[in-house]
């Protein structure tokens, strides 16, 4: 509570504002930017000195078929993926979990997981629920922000930062955190084997980079924004147990694996087997990754490769429908703050999924369909004093000109 008759903070000599927070001592106050800064300094050099208190090596631990579960509320289809980062989520926190129980330095091998698929699957969606249904520290980097100067670059250092900022500044939590590397494709070197492919000849050097930080290695990392005095340290961080999941279309991967494919079966006369000719995505192994471009230590780093197929306008229509935080739902509970129940046609459905489908952005086109045909109806139902408003696919269609 501010002292009435105190005007100045007794720590920077400011004067105080009317409705600040202030810390009151015996003999003076603390403005509210100065307690700021002191809380700052305190995480600062608690982090670097190891005063911080331990975070106890405790999340969700949840069975892969409960895993798989749980990523069914929010991503639909995708069934095959869903399955297999289960299992590797599962597996990789299981390691951790034993290793610190047994107290022994039993070598971790790590899951990391590749996630093929083409833009708008769900792979970022995945990803990112995975790491809440867990509470584990999560980060999105993009592949393309490594550089050929090597992991000590300001690269690898920013994609830590954000993971420990996302950890709340607690080391140890953000060293069992995931980070979610996508467009790993476009790191891709030219395609030796493959060279209708026209890929960066540089690929190759930022690879390397991007496996130095996949390899287990300890980073430091500037604390927070950077190191604002000379005599702040820098935070230690192992990658070691770090969950690397990187992402990617791949463009054009299906012919690659039809292709090998083809070869063994005609060359080699192996078995005879009946491809899906639909869906070769699902035959995909490191092997193809290589042919695309990928070096093979890069390769062997990710032992679990899986693939996101396109979706179909049933699959869309699912999405718009669905998970618990689906476009329709959130629409219908941003009415009812206005006492309007509003819903959908099944028409207005099929017509917005008929026009996600042109855009080819997959279901990240949804969005922006939906707030295309939303925008006057947000500007104008509020006021309408209607209580019951049903969008057909009329009024969708008017609202995208038509
Ligand atoms: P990607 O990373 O594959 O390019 P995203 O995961 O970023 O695609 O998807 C974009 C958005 O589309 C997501 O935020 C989500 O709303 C929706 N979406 C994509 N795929 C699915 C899916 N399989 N199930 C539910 N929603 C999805």
């Amino acid at each position: 509570m501010p002292k009435k008759e105190t005007s100045h903070c007794s720590f920077c000599g400011r004067p105080i504002k009317g409705n600040e927070f202030l810390v009151n001592g015996i003999n003076g106050v603390i403005c509210e930017e100065c307690s700021e800064a002191v809380g700052e300094i305190l995480r600062d050099y608690r982090v670097q000195t190891g005063k911080r208190k331990k975070s106890e090596l405790k999340f969700n631990l949840l069975k892969p078929i409960e895993i798989k579960e749980r990523l069914d509320e929010y991503v639909i289809g995708q069934e095959e993926a869903k399955k297999v980062i289960s299992v590797a989520v599962y597996n990789h926190y299981k390691r951790l979990l034993h290793a610190a129980q047994d107290n022994n330095d039993v070598e971790l091998e790590k899951s990391n997981i590749m996630l093929v698929g083409e833009t708008g699957t769900g792979k970022t969606l995945l990803a990112k629920t995975i790491a809440r249904l867990l509470d584990v520290p999560f980060c999105i980097a993009d592949a393309t922000v490594f550089t050929e100067a090597g992991y000590v670059g300001e690269d690898v250092e920013s994609i830590l930062s954000r993971l420990l900022q996302a950890a709340d500044y607690d080391v140890e939590k953000a060293e069992r955190g995931i980070v979610f590397i996508d467009e790993v494709d476009k790191i891709a070197r030219k395609g030796a084997d493959n060279p209708s492919i026209t890929r960066d000849v540089s690929g190759e050097g930022v690879q390397q980079a991007m496996l130095k930080l996949l390899e287990g290695t300890t980073v430091n990392v500037p604390p927070e924004g950077g190191r604002k005095h000379p005599e702040q340290k820098f935070i230690v961080v192992n990658t070691q147990n770090i969950l690397f999941i990187a992402s990617g279309a791949f463009n054009q991967m299906d012919k690659i694996i039809a292709e090998r494919l083809n070869t063994n079966r005609i060359g080699y006369n192996q078995e005879n087997r009946v491809l899906d000719k639909n869906n070769m995505m699902q035959y995909i192994t490191a092997q193809d990754l290589k042919t695309f471009g990928l070096i093979p230590e890069l390769c062997g780093r990710f032992p679990m490769i899986t693939y996101l197929s396109s979706l179909d306008k049933e699959a869309l229509k699912r999405i718009l429908l669905e998970p618990k935080n689906a476009l329709i739902k959130q629409y219908e509970r941003l009415f009812v703050f206005d006492g309007i129940d509003l819903s959908f046609t099944e028409d207005a459905v099929d017509y917005i999924v008929d026009k996600t489908v042109a855009l080819k952005l997959g279901a990240r086109g949804l969005r922006s369909i939906m707030e295309r045909i939303m925008t006057n109806a947000m500007y104008e139902f509020p006021s309408s004093g209607k209580k019951k408003i049903v969008i057909d696919k009329e009024y969708a269609a008017g609202q995208m000109g038509e």
